[in-house]
């Protein structure tokens, strides 16, 4: 499957066998994007939101 970096748009590269859930990062520019696998098995990425909560 090709999908492109937002960041830098360099081709990422997803297994096929890819689980839901698993993150895997850009090759040029690091960037960690998360799998997603539908209900019929399609798979997708979503940027993985690094949250900025280290408060307390
Ligand atoms: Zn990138």
């Amino acid at each position: 499957m090709a999908m492109n970096c937002l960041e830098c748009n360099a081709q990422l590269s997803v297994p096929q066998d890819a689980i839901n859930g698993e993150v895997v990062s850009c090759k040029e520019c690091g960037a960690p994007y998360m799998v997603v696998v539908d209900n019929t098995g399609t798979l997708s990425v979503q940027p993985l939101e690094v949250e900025e909560d280290w408060g307390e």
